[in-house]
């Protein structure tokens, strides 16, 4: 699979994947994508990490490395990104994460401006179980995720620590 994106370096290693044997679960797993280019980027997505975890219905299957990585697209002179990928199992719908997601992006000061540009924390679901939707709002699987470096090492990672197989995200 070809993925956009330059060089990337793993800062930290994955400290989180918990002891829950697959066959553990009750709900299928969803993924989140991390990603902070402003500010204390390291602490940004430690704590986003835990406010994703504190959601209710929620909790946190897996947190992958912490990866340093050159912008895609992004404005002449953006800063490297911190990006990382958590895995989580949760009971609320996918609008109820995505509202929650963009609810704790918002506790960090995330000013929407142009497309791409610097960051606090964006949080993106990658998937959400097997769910399939295409609305205005919500897009399941994420349509561009297949197609960045920065989503699909952490991903891989993640996925091989718990013997998950890499979800297959449609071509757009
Ligand atoms: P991006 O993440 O593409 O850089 P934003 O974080 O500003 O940009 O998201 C733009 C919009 O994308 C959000 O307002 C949200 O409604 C929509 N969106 C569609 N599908 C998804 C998804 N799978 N995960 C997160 N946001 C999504
Ligand atoms: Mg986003």
């Amino acid at each position: 699979m070809k993925t956009e994106g330059k060089r990337q370096k793993k800062l930290t290693r994955s400290g989180g994947v918990q002891s829950h044997p697959v066959s553990a679960f009750c709900l299928q797993p969803s993924a989140l994508s991390l990603g902070s280019n402003l500010g204390d980027r390291l602490e940004n997505l430690t704590l986003a990490r835990g406010k994703v975890a504190a959601l209710p219905q929620t909790r946190e299957v897996a947190f992958s490395s912490v990866y340093e990585t050159e912008p895609v697209d992004a404005p002449e002179g953006s800063p490297n990104f911190f990006n990382a990928v958590m895995l989580i199992e949760t009971s609320l719908s996918p609008l109820e994460l995505l509202r929650a997601t963009q609810a704790i992006e918002n506790e960090f000061g995330r000013v929407r401006s142009v497309p791409n540009a610097p960051r606090t924390l964006d949080i993106d679901i990658l998937f959400y179980g097997d769910v399939l939707m295409n609305t205005p709002e919500l897009t399941l699987p994420h349509p561009r995720a297949h197609l960045r470096r920065f989503v699909m090492e952490p991903l891989a990672e993640v996925c091989k620590s718990l013997n998950l197989q890499i979800p297959k995200f449609p071509n757009p």
